[in-house]
């Protein structure tokens, strides 16, 4: 049976490209990028042509972008690395979202246990915020302002631009959480007022295990891995070469299409929500339809438990999530669905399906297919389900 993978927020396939672009540098140019030696200069100058494609794709200046392990501790460095900094000035407030990833929120909580208050922003029940909240919780204590870009589970697209020129006036530093928007939207730090942004290269068709934070010239955090020299003294540890070569390779392309990847997904996504909506009784669509991530589609079916769906969809070939892959293990309801207002037992019940260029109008032809039938067959066996 043919596998389609629909999975893509969770992870994506290395591509081709950047699967050729790393060989080289796990097999013949494998040197420290630390040695001095000639294979070390060889590993130095690809990592510096990675930087300036991962800065060129954002919009920023090599030196402000630094290699990290992925998404998560991007997003941990920039907010314990700046409040850490700015608690000695007395700031000891932090704005987040009631909906952010994990990788945010827990750094949130481990904060607030040393001292820090968080103010979670409530989202509304189509899955944004609004830059006038922003404002209005902004105190004179505020040590940061970290707003995702775009949502994990949900897709919805923050107005981070907005939020951005809030902060830049009224003097707050801002992280975005873009892990999930690098790719699939157009980045631009300086337009943006963007001083701090975290993003996963395997989102993208680069390897699991590398990423980066941009960091805004002039903004000193506390470091989070404190090692040897690289990154400028800033991130210490071996440099994952090969990984950065991928991520490199893996940015640039996604940015050459951008658009034409956005205009061919966004198609194949609406005729999908179009067509379930339409098709299966007492379907909805989680997280409103515009600004949306082309490649997010996100519902619940009441009277449908999440878990039976998966397993259904799994074996007739279709590689789907219900929510996040990170929460997949907990029998929690996705705290996002919670964050937009769904009660528990809908929550409990969703369908993720995210798309990457690698999918095709087959794939949706097929999920329309057999979804309808799985629905019907999982309510016929549902204690709570009523026609
Ligand atoms: N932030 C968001 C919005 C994500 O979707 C993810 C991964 O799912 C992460 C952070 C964590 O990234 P990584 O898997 O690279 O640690």
């Amino acid at each position: 049976m043919k596998q389609r993978y629909v999975d893509n927020a969770a992870t994506t396939r290395v591509s081709d490209r950047v699967f050729n672009a790393m060989v080289p540098f796990l097999k013949e140019t494998y040197g420290n990028a630390s040695s001095i030696h000639a294979a070390g200069r060889a590993a130095a100058l690809a990592v510096m042509e990675a930087r300036r494609q991962v800065a060129q794709a954002l919009n920023a200046d090599p030196q402000e972008i630094f290699f990290t392990s992925g998404g998560t501790e991007s997003d941990n460095w920039a907010i314990k690395g700046v409040c850490a900094r700015l608690l000695k000035k007395g700031k000891k407030h932090i704005i987040t979202t009631a909906f952010e990833h994990h990788a945010v929120l827990h750094s949130c909580e481990t904060l607030e246990k040393s001292g820090f208050e968080v103010t979670y922003l409530p989202v509304s029940p189509d899955g944004y915020v609004t830059a006038q909240q922003v404002a209005d919780a902004i105190r004179e204590d505020t040590a940061l302002v970290t707003v995702m870009y775009a949502n994990n589970e949900i897709g919805t697209i923050q107005p981070i631009a907005e939020i951005g020129r809030i902060c830049r006036e009224k003097g707050v530093l801002f992280h975005t959480d873009a892990v999930q928007a690098i790719g699939n939207v157009k980045i631009d730090v300086n337009a943006d007022c963007i001083d701090l942004l975290s993003l996963s290269g395997h989102k993208l068709h680069a390897p699991k295990g590398i990423g980066a934070l941009y960091i805004r010239k002039g903004i000193v955090l506390q470091n989070l891995m404190d090692g040897g020299a690289q990154e400028r003294g800033r991130r210490g540890g071996t440099e994952n070469v090969p990984g950065i070569v991928g991520l490199g390779q893996a940015i640039s392309d996604a940015a050459a299409q951008i658009e034409e990847k956005a205009e061919r997904l966004s198609k194949m996504r609406d005729r999908l929500i179009d067509t379930v909506l339409a098709e299966i009784p007492k379907a909805r669509l989680n997280g409103g339809r515009k600004p949306r991530l082309c490649m997010n589609a996100n519902f619940s079916f009441e009277g449908i438990e999440g878990e039976g769906l998966l397993l259904k969809l799994d074996m007739a070939g279709v590689c789907a999530s219900s929510g996040s892959a990170c929460t997949s293990g907990s029998l929690d309801p996705s705290h996002v669905l919670t964050a937009i207002g769904l009660p528990h037992e809908i929550a409990h019940g969703s369908l993720r399906i995210t798309l990457s260029e690698e999918n095709t109008e087959d794939d949706i032809d097929y999920i329309l297919e057999v979804l309808p039938g799985i629905v019907a067959q999982l309510r016929m066996m549902s204690p709570v389900w009523q026609e």
